[in-house]
């Protein structure tokens, strides 16, 4: 691979042209191992970001790509539609919280947000009301967007960079009580202060539930989102929930609102909807939204994306979802999580570590420095692994399929690179 035309000409996540890092050329990747051009095999800890549920390379969703691009790779979705939204669409409703019955098809995680949004300030303009606020987290992550990075962590994100452009949405606290710890009450005081003082311009609360993910790798009680429901419903604000990283069985449950037995009136999911094979995200509705929303004068929702509904997309999203029906993730998620719980807390054993945390096949070490991203990346590269820190937080969300002995493996490169000083600053 010419890696020298990559560094060079071309961006990757968050990189400069200026001081480009280390890149490692994948050249294949089949169940959970990456396979680096030089041969070397690599267990994955990342999931691609979430994403690759089911592993790489997996005969059934290539089956579903094979069997539907001889078909048709795209057709637009104006004024025209195919078995592959609608099967998938049926899947996701069966699989979704009962209440949400309609999907909005989009193209990214981003989008989904964007369109989550818009869909609730085209709710109240139909109701005649003016509410241009939103109400969210702090430490929470929704995308890359615009309107995505407005309800994003403000301290840790780029708004200070795009000051006077982003519209200045609400923080609330982050809840501090940990999903595993006793429910404190007060964790709710600031969220409810919030809504409480600003109700009248909010047009919908936006959050990640149980599990803040890009913007700190929080795993926060299921009393908390709890609570945001019942006030949510007290103050009549919409709630969105973005289970763009949580969906899926990534927490041990379908999805993460099942923790606190909740239902959204608004849902995002995204990444590992075609368990990583391509991108393709979705928001769902209630009916009183979706009805309410094209009941106003534009007499519709606003929002078409030139590559809705890619048949392609959603004929492995469709497969994905019934892997997901048969594929035991239940009982695999459960493993890797008893996993972490059995490995991680021996990693506080090390001065280095802050914090270790876990639920679902999701575990975090927290570190007391930051990672020295160039230093850690070949340490792990060179274990045999692909886990992907940033700042202090070292974490893992590996394919549901991995085994013991792949857990293990990783957890067991993250303890020598607490024992190695150059893998931090
Ligand atoms: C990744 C992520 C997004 C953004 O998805 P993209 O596909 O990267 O646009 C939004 N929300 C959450 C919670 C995410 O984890």
């Amino acid at each position: 691979m010419d890696l020298a035309f990559d560094r060079r000409h071309i961006w990757h996540p968050y990189t400069s042209t200026l001081t480009p890092l280390t890149c490692y050329p994948v050249s294949s990747a089949k169940g959970v191992m990456l396979e680096l051009e030089d041969g070397k095999q690599l267990v994955d800890g990342m999931s691609s970001w979430w994403s690759a549920i089911h592993g790489y390379n997996h005969p059934y969703l290539n089956q579903a790509a094979h069997s539907q691009i001889d078909k048709m790779s795209h057709v637009m979705f104006g004024g025209i539609t195919h078995e592959p939204a609608i099967n998938l669409c049926k899947k996701l409703l069966s699989l979704a919280p009962n209440n949400l019955q309609h999907v909005f098809l989009a193209d990214s995680g981003s989008v989904a947000v964007e369109v989550s949004l818009k869909m609730a300030l085209q709710y109240w303009h139909a109701k005649g009301e003016s509410r241009p606020k939103f109400l969210t987290l702090r430490d929470g992550y929704h995308g890359d967007t615009f309107a995505a990075m407005s309800v994003t962590d403000p301290d840790n994100s780029m708004h200070s960079l795009y000051k006077g452009f982003l519209p200045e949405h609400i923080f609330a606290q982050s809840p501090k009580t940990g999903y595993w710890q006793e429910w404190n009450e007060s964790d709710l005081d600031d969220f409810k202060q919030k809504l409480n003082q600003h109700h009248q311009e909010i047009a919908a609360v936006i959050l990640e539930p149980i599990v803040q993910g890009a913007g700190g790798m929080r795993i926060y009680h299921p009393n908390f989102l709890k609570g945001v429901r019942d006030l949510c419903d007290q103050f009549g604000v919409l709630l969105i929930l973005d289970e763009i990283a949580t969906g899926f069985g990534r927490t041990g449950k379908m999805f993460a609102c099942e923790h606190a037995d909740i239902q959204p009136d608004i849902l995002c999911v995204g990444k590992a909807l075609t368990s990583g094979y391509m991108t393709l995200s979705a928001t769902l509705a209630s009916s009183e939204v979706a009805h309410t929303v094209c009941g106003g004068d534009a007499g519709c929702f606003m929002h078409g994306p030139t590559f809705m509904g890619n048949p392609l997309a959603c004929a492995v999203a469709t497969a994905s979802m019934e892997l997901l029906e048969q594929n035991h993730w239940q009982a695999q998620t459960k493993q890797i999580e008893s996993l972490f719980a059995e490995l991680l807390p021996k990693l506080m054993h090390y001065d280095l570590v802050d914090d270790v945390r876990w639920l679902g096949a999701i575990g975090v070490v927290e570190t007391k420095s930051p990672v020295n991203m160039e230093n850690i990346q070949a340490h792990f590269v060179d274990q045999g692994v692909w886990i992907r820190p940033f700042g202090k937080l070292i974490y893992m969300m590996p394919p549901f399929i991995s085994e013991a002995e792949h857990v293990g493996k990783l957890v067991g490169a993250i303890e020598t690179a607490l024992q190695d000083p150059n893998c931090f600053q």
